[in-house]
């Protein structure tokens, strides 16, 4: 898929996603209005009846126009203005809300119209028929007054939630269905990146194999010129160019397989207490011809007390190759390397610093990553695979030891490897 059809395909997914949630949200809130005003509604009329029916009690035939006041949203006031038997109260309001439909604990109070004093209160769960006393008073001798009750629904709001359980399982399957497509996204965004770095990788390797299988195929044709034997100073160059092409080829083959056991996640180190300095010195004679060639300089400043580090002597020369071979790669003209070491605590610290092209912030975050190269277009001018600090940084961290990297783009870079002094 194309990387712009892509992009669009994700926005409208989201965009359809993000529109049906704001949907679900509007039905739902519409929905616990609708239950709101329907239960309001019934509240009403319930206790409307209760007074009537409690006049009827009282024998009083005097008519209630609406007695019925809603005070707050969880809370009736219903004045009666004649006797209330707190018992008869409470039958009459389980009876009616019980005929409503309505199904959530109550409080009931009865107010004295005079002076608006409490004179009564219970807290009634419809769940049980029995009645429940939060406050279990004794009730009092009521004189011969006129009141006035209070009915306070506390659970009003998680009672309406309740009533919306089919909304409520909507909108859960609908978080499912968000949460799997957000997954869904996150994976084939990240299978996406990961076929492009292995697209990178392949044509970066086509790349590094194809210069010297061409030199060589350039160099064994000549051979194969028998007129080549007159002139045996030309022999001996094409068969040094094969010889120095061959093992250009079998030292990539040997990084690609070195990255294979890493993946393994199986290789093993051979640790041993190694003196620092030794190892350095070994690496830097080797590297001896290609620093003349790319005319570099190190320096040496090495720490005056030994440095030893508990180590895989093969891998630590490997990690001090790689690093070092960058720094000439990345360096523009007479790479200048400074080569330090220190003791520090319980590590062995080895410095590699350059003055070449440096690193940004932003590439300072991936290049331990695998395939990572900071992209230059398609100038192919520096050869790697991207392997070599991901393996630099695997191959420490195996050692219980860590890496720190300071950089500036234009000034140069400084590595610093930190490795266990002593066995772990
Ligand atoms: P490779 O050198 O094979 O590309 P590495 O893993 O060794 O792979 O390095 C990853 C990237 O980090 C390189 O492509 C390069 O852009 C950057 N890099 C590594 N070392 C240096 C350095 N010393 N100076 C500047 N850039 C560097």
């Amino acid at each position: 898929m194309k990387q712009s059809t892509f992009r669009l395909f994700i926005v409208l997914a989201t965009i359809s996603l993000v529109g049906i949630i704001v949907i679900q949200i509007f039905w739902v809130s519409k929905a616990f209005d609708l239950k709101e005003k329907q239960f309001n509604q019934s509240v009403q009329i319930a206790l409307k009846n209760v007074a009537e029916k409690i006049l009827l009690y009282n024998n009083n035939a005097s008519m209630l126009l609406n007695p019925v006041d809603r005070i707050a949203s969880n809370y009736y006031i219903v004045n009666v203005n004649d006797m209330i038997d707190a018992n008869i109260l409470e039958m009459y309001l389980k009876v009616e809300f019980e005929h409503k439909g309505i199904l959530a604990d109550f409080e009931y109070a009865i107010y004295d119209c005079r002076n608006d004093e409490l004179v009564y209160g219970n807290y009634a769960s419809t769940a049980k028929r029995t009645i429940d006393n939060v406050k279990r008073t004794e009730l009092p001798k009521l004189k011969r007054r006129t009141y006035y009750f209070g009915v306070y629904f506390p659970n009003r709001d998680e009672y309406l939630l309740g009533q919306l359980d089919i909304w409520i399982f909507s909108s859960i399957v609908l978080l499912v269905v968000v949460v799997f497509f957000a997954y869904t996204i996150f994976v084939i965004l990240k299978q996406k990146r990961l076929s492009e770095i292995q697209t990178d990788f392949i044509n970066n390797m086509t790349h590094e194999f194809k210069t010297p299988i061409a030199s060589i195929a350039i160099a064994s044709e000549i051979l194969m010129n028998p007129q080549i034997i007159q002139t045996p100073e030309r022999l001996l160059n094409y068969a040094t160019i094969i010889h120095n092409e061959n093992k250009r080829l079998k030292n990539q083959v040997e990084r690609v397989l070195q990255m294979a056991t890493l993946d393994k996640e199986n290789f093993k180190l051979n640790r041993e207490i190694i003196d620092v300095h030794e190892i350095l010195q070994r690496v830097i004679e080797n590297m001896q011809a290609t620093f003349k060639q790319k005319n570099a300089h190190v320096e040496l400043q090495f720490s005056p007390t030994p440095v030893q580090v508990y180590a895989d002597s093969l891998h630590l020369t490997n990690i001090i190759y790689n690093l070092l071979d960058n720094a000439i790669k990345y360096s523009n003209e007479n790479p200048h390397i400074i080569l330090q070491t220190q003791n520090e605590n319980k590590y062995g610290v080895i410095i590699v610093q350059d003055n070449g092209i440096g690193i940004s912030p932003q590439a300072k975050k991936l290049i331990f990553n695998k395939f990572y190269r900071v992209p230059t277009g398609n100038v192919h001018n520096v050869k790697g695979f991207g392997l070599g600090l991901y393996y630099v940084k695997i191959m420490v961290e195996a050692h219980r030891g860590s890496i720190k990297l300071e950089s500036e783009v234009g000034k140069g870079s400084k590595f610093y490897i930190y490795l266990p002094n002593r066995k772990t």
